[in-house]
């Protein structure tokens, strides 16, 4: 890491701080981006390259940090290493409304990816707040960003469901690790998103109940069933869930409480803490959401004996897919790798942990830090 050394408006920042939460995979590089001009105020986070350049996505919203930028940053390390991809794990985000005027999202993650064309360990994808049209823009910027439209030959993870895909799939394997039928079993997905509606509706497939769901505005609730291709149409249409006709409108929070089966987590991180994992009430955890929990909320949940398929491996559908795009498969390919990559790990996670007894976190860990330290062996001393 530089120290406060200024490239074309372009500031590499080392704060103190930023060494906290530095460990031996990394990060390699955080790097700041500020230009007044254009309002643009964005950082990237290169955690860990010793598996081959970083994949991860581009986050945009108002209240995003350098802290959360880094932990989700080693939540793609270890996903990529996990889903046994040649890539290293990086993300950034961008602080601004991802509803501002499409023309001035485009100069300003254009402004973004122009100022980072020489961080050649970093492959653009799509995150919260950035779809497959704004890859399309740094793709035409800097040639590098996966998650493009079809019409650029790219596999639309998004519209596909690529991730929620892949949650169906752990769903069905963990399901058998805690004895629990898919055919009926209640699901709540918190965040009615790319992620989370997607996973609604490939449950759905499998037999499952959507009773709940949530997004910013609301949660909606009908013991009986929502839904989904209603819920879908609604939001695609801009509105909320709560503006489904039928069912109970609640708070937007009412979503923790909701007692299910399959609970999963596909908005923000840390949505569940200490002080409100009491209120989950639910036999299995999917998370789609990365870092959606704290670690002491994830401890609690597994000594209440509820089984938490770690985000790292439950939501790995949409890096597969991006990283499948990349090195030029087909969209059936990129889904029948997912389902393959996806029911393997949380299998060998669910059951190394069974056997251990520790919870799926710390066996997911070691498979997917094995695999990064073995990778920086390879390294120049001193790369990761
Ligand atoms: P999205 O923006 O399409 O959807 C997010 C949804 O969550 C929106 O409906 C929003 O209204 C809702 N939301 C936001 N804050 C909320 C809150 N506090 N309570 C309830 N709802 C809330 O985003 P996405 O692409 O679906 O991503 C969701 C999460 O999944 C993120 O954590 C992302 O990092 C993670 N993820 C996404 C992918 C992917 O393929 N898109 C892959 C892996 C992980």
């Amino acid at each position: 890491m530089t120290s406060n050394q200024r490239t074309a408006g372009v500031v590499v920042q080392a704060a103190a701080d930023i060494f906290d939460r530095a460990d031996r995979l990394g990060p390699a590089k955080v790097v700041h981006v500020c230009e007044p001009a254009t309002g643009l105020r964005g950082v990237l986070v290169i955690d860990n390259v010793a598996r081959g350049p970083s994949i991860g996505g581009l986050r945009m919203a108002p209240d995003v940090s350098v802290d959360e930028c880094m932990r989700l940053a080693r939540a793609m390390t270890l996903k990529n290493s996990a889903a046994g991809l040649p890539h290293g794990g990086g993300k950034s985000v961008l602080w601004g409304d991802p509803r501002m005027p499409l023309d001035a999202k485009e100069r300003v993650i254009r402004a973004f990816a122009h100022a980072l064309r020489r961080e050649e360990d970093y492959i653009f994808g799509p995150d919260m707040g950035t779809d497959e049209g704004c890859m399309a823009w740094i793709k035409d910027e800097i040639g590098r960003s996966v998650g493009l439209p079809a019409a650029m030959g790219g596999i639309p993870l998004d519209q596909l469901g690529a991730t929620g895909w892949g949650l169906a799939h752990a769903a069905d394997v963990a399901a058998r690790h805690c004895g629990l039928r898919l055919e009926g079993a209640r699901v709540v997905v918190q965040g009615f998103g790319a992620v989370g509606r997607h996973a609604a509706r490939f449950l759905r497939q499998k037999g499952a109940r959507l009773i709940a769901a949530s997004d910013t505005a609301a949660t909606i609730y009908d013991a009986a069933g929502l839904d989904v291709d209603r819920l879908m149409a609604l939001k695609a249409g801009g509105g909320s869930v709560g503006d489904y006709p039928g069912g109970t409108r609640l708070d937007r929070d009412a979503a923790i409480g909701i007692e299910c089966d399959i609970w999963i987590p596909a908005a923000r991180p840390d949505v569940v803490r200490e002080d409100n994992v009491a209120r989950l009430n639910t036999k299995l955890v999917l998370q789609g959401a990365n870092i959606p929990f704290s670690a002491g909320a994830e401890q609690a949940l597994h000594d209440r004996r509820v089984l938490v398929v770690p985000d790292f491996i439950a939501n790995a559908g949409g890096v597969i897919c991006a990283a499948m795009e990349y090195h030029g498969a087909t969209e059936s390919q990129a889904f029948q790798a997912i389902e393959q990559k996806i029911r393997d790990n949380v299998d060998a996670v669910l059951t190394d942990a069974g056997r251990s007894g520790v919870p799926p976190r710390q066996a997911a860990m070691r498979l997917a830090a094995a695999r990064v330290e073995e990778a920086m062996r390879y390294r120049r001393f001193g790369v990761m």
